[in-house]
């Protein structure tokens, strides 16, 4: 399955997309995670990605397209991938049509993870991620690691994401409304999206995600 995974800034994508891409055997790609993978490693893709990213903006197109679709192209993805974070625009998601189409290959769904705003702030500013991993996610008060700024997972240190800060947060909305909201439209218009609400906990969002990805791939 080929599937974009598009939703608000803290609806949950990276914890969702990390649970479907393991239940459907297709790797997860996060452009996000793939950035700030560069930033530790302190690439000069990273220092570049840095100075978007830390003021809430969107990375230019060039190096984002271009880095999506090297990871898209390794073998691991060659039967399918969930994209978490890629499209983030119109033009990126012309260039991805592009590039499937190249390949033979098509879009299987688009899941729209729909959650309030006042929801998603509150997330946000919780949120705590894993130094080592950044895919390993937790809360503050909602999904609490067993030892305070330790992961359960790989025992990494926890910490706040720079760009989790309110000021940028505010910003990501924004960029998120004004630049990401029209891909749902394009995508309507070729049948491909299927809306879920990303509130309530996190299995019962990703039962939700796998029952609609299960009715859409029925063709209902
Ligand atoms: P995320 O982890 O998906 O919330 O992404 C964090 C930040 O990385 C975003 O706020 C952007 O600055 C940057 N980023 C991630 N994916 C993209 C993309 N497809 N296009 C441009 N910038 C991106």
């Amino acid at each position: 399955m080929r599937i974009v995974l598009v939703g608000p800034p803290g609806a949950g994508k990276g914890t969702q997309a990390t649970r479907l891409a393991e239940k459907l055997s297709i790797p997860h790609i996060s452009t996000g995670d793939l950035f700030r993978a560069n930033i530790s490693r302190q690439t000069e893709l990273g220092k570049l990605a840095k100075s978007y990213m830390d003021a809430g903006n969107l990375v230019p197109d060039e190096v984002t397209i271009a880095m999506a679709k090297d990871r898209m192209e390794q073998p691991d993805a060659e039967n399918g991938f969930l994209l978490d974070g890629f499209p983030r625009n119109v033009s990126q998601a012309e260039a991805l049509d592009e590039l499937l189409t190249t390949e033979d290959m098509r879009l299987d769904a688009v899941l729209d993870l729909e959650a309030p705003e006042d929801e998603v702030v509150k997330r946000i500013a919780g949120r705590r991620i894993c130094r080592k991993d950044s895919s390993h996610v937790f809360h503050v008060t909602y999904s609490k690691p067993k030892t305070e700024g330790v992961c359960d997972v790989c025992g990494g240190e926890l910490y706040q994401r720079d760009d989790d800060a309110e000021d940028t947060v505010r910003k990501r909305l924004e960029v998120y409304h004004t630049q990401t909201e029209p891909i749902i439209d394009y995508y309507k218009a070729q049948g491909l999206v299927v809306t879920i609400s990303a509130l309530g906990a996190v299995d019962e969002v990703t039962g939700r995600a796998m029952e609609a990805l299960k009715r859409d791939g029925d063709g209902a």
